[in-house]
């Protein structure tokens, strides 16, 4: 069987890899194989742990185990991370992960996939270098598929828009900064030899959230000299659109951003690319291309899919919702600081090993544990706010 991987980012790279890695013939099309897309780059314990070479192998990452969290009315809080976040530009893992799809024996191929026909049992690409014909194809084309016939069918409220500067700099912890009224957060990343400063939002148009990104800069003394701006879309799906999601069909599979699958509250989707990608693979290895679709919608729903659709019912109450007379970030900087058990679970959800579905029950659980331990640390009238800043 051949099977056509069109893009070649982390979910693509690793399903070929996957594939030729079993004796399958794979071929990759990217139009640009290995570059700087638009991204944190940020990777956590849940990707590495499942992964391993992401964290042993030598390409260039940055090792970050301390986040500093903002939010308005809080003062900044230091988060400790006992598994550290990897940080890499995406050049490099992009680059790491084809290169070890070639060395499995994938074919990769620099070239731009202009449409893909389904004919009789097999599919017909065209390329600006001609066309080429394959058995299966794998869509990996990322949050701007061109190719909308197949994949996740993106409504303007399933996305985010996500932007933000690579600036020359060196620093050694992550920043996160939550913003009132704004479903989304301002990160910096420190890379090797920069960092990646960027900001993502629902809701809100691109212009809005570079001038909040902008300000936030300004504030914290970081300067734009040298710097480089990008923007991309990001998938975000809300409820509904997690139950009809497009992620297979006769011929195909997509996976990665061109299936929706990130997090809808974090904005992750390195892990879910390769996560798909590897399933995507598995999928066609353990039963064949006619039950593969079938076989992959199971496999991803019993593996991620049904956390990330509970994650897109809390995402609201994350960043707008009250709790105790407070913006739900607020308290959640707050908590962290006074109360070790919350900073625990707050820990867990950086590292990725504490899912959604479970969270609301563990943090009922430790609730009373929690707000004892705030009580003793700084009194309860002190978690009455003056007002929620601008
Ligand atoms: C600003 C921003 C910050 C982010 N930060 C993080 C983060 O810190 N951590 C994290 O886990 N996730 C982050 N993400 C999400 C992450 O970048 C994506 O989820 C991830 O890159 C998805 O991988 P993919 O392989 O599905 O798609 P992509 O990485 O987008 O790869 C798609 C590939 O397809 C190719 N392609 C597209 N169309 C064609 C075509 N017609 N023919 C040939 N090739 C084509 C492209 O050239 C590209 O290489 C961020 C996203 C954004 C926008």
């Amino acid at each position: 069987m051949k099977v056509a991987v069109l893009g070649g980012g982390p979910s693509g790279a690793i399903a070929a890899e996957k594939l030729a890695a079993a004796g399958v013939q794979a071929v990759i099309f990217d139009e640009k194989l290995a570059w700087e897309k638009p991204c944190g780059g940020g990777l956590t314990w849940k990707a590495y742990s499942q992964y391993p070479f992401l964290r042993d192998s030598a390409t260039p990452k940055k090792i970050v185990t301390e986040t500093v969290l903002s939010a308005p009315n809080s003062a900044p809080v230091t988060l400790a991370l006992d598994q550290p976040l990897l940080i890499f530009a995406r050049y490099d893992l992009n680059a790491m992960l084809l290169d070890r799809a070639a060395r499995a024996g994938a074919q990769v191929e620099k070239a731009r996939v202009l449409s893909a026909e389904r004919g009789g049992s097999g599919w017909r690409l065209r390329t600006k270098s001609g066309d080429f014909e394959a058995d299966y194809c794998i869509l990996a084309t990322g949050a701007r598929n061109p190719l909308r016939s197949f994949g996740t069918e993106l409504t303007a409220a399933d996305t985010m828009s996500a932007l933000g500067y690579y600036i020359p700099g060196d620093r050694d912890r992550i920043d996160i900064q939550f913003l009132p009224k704004l479903e989304g957060y301002i990160w910096v990343f420190p890379r090797r030899g920069h960092m990646s400063v960027g900001i993502c939002g629902k809701g809100e148009p691109a212009s809005a959230l570079r001038a909040r990104l902008e300000r936030y800069m300004e504030r914290q003394g970081i300067s734009k000299a040298g710097a480089s701006f990008y923007s991309h879309l990001l998938p975000c799906l809300e409820t509904p659109a997690w139950k009809r999601n497009r992620v297979a069909g006769d011929g195909w599979m997509a996976v990665g951003d061109a299936a929706g699958l990130v997090d809808p509250i974090t904005g992750e989707g390195i892990y879910y690319a390769l996560r798909s990608g590897d399933l995507a693979a598995q999928a066609i290895l353990s039963e064949g291309a006619e039950l593969a679709a079938a076989t992959y919608r199971k496999l991803l729903r019993r593996d991620f899919m049904g956390d990330l659709e509970f994650g897109s019912r809390l995402a609201q109450r994350v960043f707008h919702g009250r709790f105790l007379w407070g913006a739900v970030t607020s308290r959640m900087v707050q908590f962290t600081r006074l109360s070790p058990k919350f900073r625990e679970v707050m820990q867990d959800l950086f590292e990725g090993s504490q899912p959604y579905v479970g969270l609301k029950r563990r943090l009922f659980r430790n609730l009373n544990c929690s707000l004892v331990e705030i009580v003793c640390n700084l009194g309860f009238g002190r978690l009455i706010p003056r007002r929620d800043a601008a």
